[in-house]
């Protein structure tokens, strides 16, 4: 059957999501472990999870939404379930997604589309895109069926979809949570990502998975991490007027001893998120954002956010991001180039239950086997995808495209390092910029989320939009969370008016992030 979560199944018998996998696992004990090590008192919380189909999991199968995987139960599981096990939480199914990752509405999906509402109706239903990629894990989440959903953001894949239902997402910086295990759509920008209803919830959750992995070479290592930690230690260092900065970050070696982020095991009632309050904090508002095609409720609660936060005590600095304007395009290039490599080996002879089905006198011509098989199993944003990338990586287009993207990749980089008064941890410039800022806020997407009848009919290009605000964090892998914005008074709140407001953070400031939108937002 279906191994997605089917919503009206799961409403009429809740508990039939916990049998299986959480049983397995020996959920009675887990859930009283759990509770007792993060002195969880109430019930039901921060506990249960749901998985995007792209992330490898003992129990069901993982497709990608793809019917090129349809039934393939990998050998191996990944880190991250792992850690969600070994953590006390209980996995309790599979969600829906945009097949491998591509998508902005949860629709490209062999399983059918993800909806927020409903799909029928005389004017042809009033149901609105749950975002993608991540949909399925983040509507599982609006729905109460599960505390956090684990998806991944290539792109904005966590962002978009928790801006849209009005719930907090958050993506860390590239390489802090292991990716093995992790089904890769374009390597250089997949992080695994996490959605819920509060940001406690998705720092209980994130710290349990954000380990070093010998198993994923881009898994930063224990060293890269204290590196890391140094980087947030000049910059608070800084802060306070200290001289002494600790300039050398090769180690713990040469220097005062780096700070542990959180020290010992986290314990949310001994050691509560630790209050940002206080810290004088300089946000960064870029002026390129603020795009003329940027719906006028989202511009109103960016600014209402701005407003809130200098009342808060925060100095508000315009800053500008000049190569955010071709960030998209990059992203654009970069994403199908890497994922059409990716994607080669789905060929129907290694992966899936349905790769016997076409095997037939063809099969002695290999190149027929494999492009039919893609053809007839492939979705068509998939196919598009596979189609632009292998021309862009071609040797008459290389120079034209590719190059010239990663060309704007390294400028996106750039700009930010240039306005963070964190130096950036990966790179050889150790010097804190006193006059930079702290985090950078922005919307989450341009506009709140569309009705899926628009959505189905929209170009590939106006779903590519929807990414504008989302992908320059990506290309620079820093971490930015997504959280509810401001209300406008003037409009009762419904689902159609939800706005998600962003918080982007130098490379490594994962949990200045999460403690900044935690208090102030
Ligand atoms: N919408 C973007 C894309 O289609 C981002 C997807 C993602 O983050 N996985 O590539």
């Amino acid at each position: 059957g279906n191994p997605f979560i089917s919503l009206s199944q799961v409403l009429r018998d809740p508990e039939s999501l916990l049998l299986d996998t959480a049983k397995a696992h020996g959920a009675h004990k887990l859930t009283k472990d759990f509770k007792n090590y993060y002195g969880i008192k109430s019930a039901n919380h921060g506990y249960t999870v749901v998985i995007k189909d792209n992330i490898v999991t003992p129990e069901l199968p993982t497709t990608c939404a793809s019917n090129t995987l349809k039934g393939f139960l990998p050998p191996q599981t990944s880190t991250v379930a792992d850690l969600l096990r070994r953590g006390g939480q209980i996995m309790l199914a599979k969600t829906n997604m945009d097949e491998f990752g591509m998508g902005s509405h949860s629709i490209n999906s062999a399983y059918g589309e993800v909806h927020n509402g409903t799909v029928d109706g005389p004017q042809g239903g009033t149901a609105l895109s749950v975002g993608g990629s991540s949909g399925g894990s983040a509507l599982a989440v609006a729905a109460n069926l599960a505390n956090v959903g684990i998806g991944t953001d290539t792109g904005g894949s966590i962002r978009l979809p928790a801006a849209y239902m009005s719930l907090v997402g958050f993506k860390p910086s590239y390489g802090m949570i292991s990716r093995k295990g992790v089904v890769p759509y374009a390597n250089s920008l997949d992080t695994v990502g996490l959605v819920a209803k509060s940001v406690q919830d998705v720092w209980l959750t994130y710290d349990i998975l954000k380990k070093p992995d010998d198993n994923d070479p881009t898994c930063l290592s224990s060293s890269s991490r204290s590196r890391v930690h140094y980087a947030t230690y000049a910059r608070d260092a800084a802060l306070q007027g200290n001289k002494i900065l600790p300039v050398i970050l090769n180690g713990p070696r040469f220097g005062p001893a780096a700070p542990t982020e959180t020290p010992g095991r986290y314990h949310p009632r001994r050691h509560p998120l630790p209050t940002s309050k206080g810290v004088p904090k300089r946000i960064g508002v870029p002026l390129e954002y603020n795009i003329q095609e940027m719906h006028p409720l989202v511009r109103w609660s960016w600014m209402a956010t701005l407003s809130h936060l200098e009342k808060a005590g925060c100095e508000i600095v315009p800053i500008s991001l000049p190569s955010t304007k071709h960030a998209l395009s990059s992203y654009y290039i970069l994403a199908p180039a890497e994922a059409s490599s990716n994607l080669a080996k789905y060929d129907g002879v290694r992966y899936g239950n349905s790769r016997h089905d076409h095997v037939d006198d063809d099969a002695a011509n290999g190149t027929t086997l494999y492009s039919r098989f893609r053809g007839q199993n492939f979705g068509p944003e998939v196919q598009r995808r596979i189609l632009l990338g292998t021309f862009s990586l071609s040797a008459g287009a290389m120079d034209n495209y590719f190059i010239q993207a990663q060309k704007i990749r390294r400028m996106v980089q750039q700009d930010f390092d240039s306005v963070f008064r964190m130096p950036n941890p990966l790179r050889d410039n150790t010097k804190v910029n006193k006059q930079g800022v702290d985090f950078i806020v922005v919307p989450t997407a341009p506009t709140p989320p569309p009705r899926l009848k628009y959505v189905r009919n929209a170009t590939p290009l106006e779903s590519y939009i929807n990414d504008v605000f989302t992908v320059p964090a990506s290309l620079a892998g820093l971490p930015a969370i997504s959280v509810p914005g401001p209300r406008h008074p003037d409009y009762p709140w419904r689902p159609e008016v939800a706005v998600g407001m962003q918080l982007i953070g130098q490379y490594g400031d994962d949990f200045n992030v999460l403690k900044m939108a935690n208090d102030e937002l």
